[in-house]
């Protein structure tokens, strides 16, 4: 089967786009801004948050980096005129952080700024490794002066994961709660840095996720993996976590039957819903660090979930 899946995903970036957007249409909402807001109108009239991701990442060409930072004003301007229930993701190396830490920290500023004049919330995907320290030095930098409009990422695959954890307790967040995203993590790291194991991964994501609400951290819990939304609730029970000190994430496309079982009981549910015209890297790039997604896809296309 990995041998079909790289095989599918080899093939895949030699095919017209038109064909690969069969396969990506599903995990996202389009081109342009006005898709994801129709999107974000459409999870919130079924009373889904969303969260709004503009598509793009290890950029280092400054014109595109300027255009990206004006297309994400735009978009916080138009949700907000629009009243819609959303955050925002952005990934920074959108914005160079890999070439120019200082210009990255300016561009995430002035967004983080914008969504918090109307108490809007922005988060800083968690990249790959390179990026590990560097996002969670932007975090607090932000944090300090944005405590209540900024939150971040942790992968459960990384080992390093509970020491940031217990690391960023000891950040004074000025006055705001410390907002964690608890995801598998999606790239492809080595395993010194990483666990390769699923029952690995899943362990430390249940221990991250039990460690972050003994320090009373808000958690956004992104999976679609049942046995981790079965061991959260158990950990919500265990430790008394209010309804409103967590919320469950989902992708946009993926496992719309869970979302709907988890929303079920009350929980706050938000979808993550990428748009832009970089969404053929997007999918190229995340099918090959994970070919597993071709079998996901392929199911996707024939199986109603
Ligand atoms: C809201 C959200 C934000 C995220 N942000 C980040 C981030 O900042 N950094 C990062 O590294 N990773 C991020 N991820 C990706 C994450 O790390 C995982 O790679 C991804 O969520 C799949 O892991 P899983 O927990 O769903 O478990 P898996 O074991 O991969 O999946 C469990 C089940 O869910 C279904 N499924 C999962 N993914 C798909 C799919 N694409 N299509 C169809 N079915 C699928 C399958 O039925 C599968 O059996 C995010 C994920 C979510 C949901």
């Amino acid at each position: 089967m990995k041998l079909f899946n790289n095989l599918i995903v080899e093939i895949l970036q030699y095919l017209p786009k038109s064909f690969v957007w069969i396969f990506s249409k599903r995990y996202i909402a389009g081109n342009t801004l006005e898709d994801a807001l129709r999107v974000t109108k459409n999870l919130n009239d079924q009373g889904i948050k969303t969260t709004i991701d503009l598509l793009g990442e290890f950029i280092t060409s400054n014109e595109k980096i300027r255009n990206h930072q004006a297309e994400y004003i735009r978009l916080i301007e138009n949700a907000i005129h629009a009243g819609l229930d959303n955050s925002f993701s952005v990934k920074p190396t959108m914005f160079g952080l890999l070439q120019d830490e200082e210009m990255c920290y300016r561009h995430m500023r002035d967004l983080v700024a914008k969504a918090a004049s109307d108490n809007r919330f922005v988060r800083i995907d968690m990249e790959d490794t390179l990026c590990t320290d560097r996002e969670i030095e932007l975090y607090k930098q932000l944090l300090t002066e944005f405590p209540e409009h900024v939150g971040i990422v942790f992968q459960s695959y990384l080992r390093r994961t509970l020491n940031d954890i217990e690391e960023l307790d000891k950040f004074e967040a000025g006055g705001g709660r410390i907002n964690i995203r608890i995801c598998k993590g999606i790239y492809n790291e080595p395993p010194d840095l990483a666990y390769k194991k699923r029952n690995e991964i899943n362990d430390n994501f249940l221990a991250a996720l039990e460690l972050m609400f003994r320090k009373k951290y808000y958690v956004a819990i992104a999976t679609h993996d049942k046995t981790l939304i079965e061991g959260a609730y158990r950990l919500i029970d265990k430790h008394h976590v209010g309804k409103a000190s967590c919320e469950f994430q989902m992708l946009y496309g993926v496992t719309p039957e869970l979302r709907k079982s988890v929303m079920s009981k009350g929980y706050t549910m938000r979808v993550y819903v990428p748009y832009g015209l970089d969404w053929f890297n997007y999918s190229l790039r995340r099918l090959k660090e994970n070919p597993r997604m071709v079998s996901y896809i392929i199911r996707a296309l024939f199986i109603r979930q």
